[in-house]
């Protein structure tokens, strides 16, 4: 209730000051674009929100082919979008190995592991997208050289909410709820998530698949 609470408290609190100081209009552009922020956050809240509560309560869809390759592309097209040229990001792909799933759960999950690797990586990192399948199975990799993460936090990760650091989250567009979405998706294609991580050196989360998937 927090974190829906806090940006529409501070949004009735900036229409209060709008609708009753008398501003010059860069004070009300100001507040209009602090506004704007504001509501952006809380869109994306709802909109993880119900991503996740559709992962816990619906039943999962009807598995469905995903074209790896397609996925991958779509993917590194997306992190060279949000790094906006800021890091080097590789991506590496075995053909001849799809996925069987949900394609909207398995998206949602891969492309919460990029935007984290890309937001929580300093400018001049790398980042690297894995898919490597044979036979026995497939695993997805991301691995980023950015700020890493502390022992103590890791099994706390997937909580809802749960964030390191609150102010960095915030700031690079995050809401809490990423790798909660992450950890359900894959429950639901029987993949855990792995985490391997080290303070200021760079993350690896991976997902394994059986080969049944
Ligand atoms: P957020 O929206 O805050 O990024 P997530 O659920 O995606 O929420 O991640 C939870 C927390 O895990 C983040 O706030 C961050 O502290 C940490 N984290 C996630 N991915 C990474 C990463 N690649 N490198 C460092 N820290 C990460």
């Amino acid at each position: 209730s927090h974190e829906l609470r806090t940006p529409l408290t501070v949004m009735s609190g900036f229409l209060e000051t709008i609708r009753e100081l008398k501003l010059d209009p860069t004070q009300r552009e100001h507040y209009l674009s602090l506004m704007s922020d504001q509501s952006l956050r809380m869109l994306r809240i709802v909109e993880d929100l119900l991503t996740l509560s559709s992962l816990e309560s619906a039943p999962p869809p009807q598995d469905q082919r995903i074209m790896i390759n397609a996925l991958m592309a779509r993917l590194r097209e997306d992190a060279e979008a949000l790094s906006a040229g800021r890091h080097k990001i590789l991506m590496q792909a075995a053909t001849g190995f799809d996925l069987l799933g949900s394609e909207f759960e398995i998206q949602s999950a891969f492309s919460n592991l990029v935007s984290n690797a890309v937001r929580y990586t300093p400018a001049g990192g790398e980042i690297r997208i894995n898919w490597q399948a044979d036979s026995t199975g497939g695993i997805f990799t991301v691995t980023d050289s950015g700020i890493g993460i502390e022992k103590t936090h890791l099994p706390r990760l997937t909580e809802r909410f749960y964030r390191v650091d609150r102010g960095r989250s915030r700031e690079t567009g995050g809401t809490g709820l990423g790798l909660a979405i992450v950890k359900h998706a894959l429950m639901r294609h029987q993949s855990q998530l792995e985490i391997q991580s080290e303070l200021g050196k760079g993350s690896r989360f991976s997902a394994r698949f059986s080969s049944r998937r």
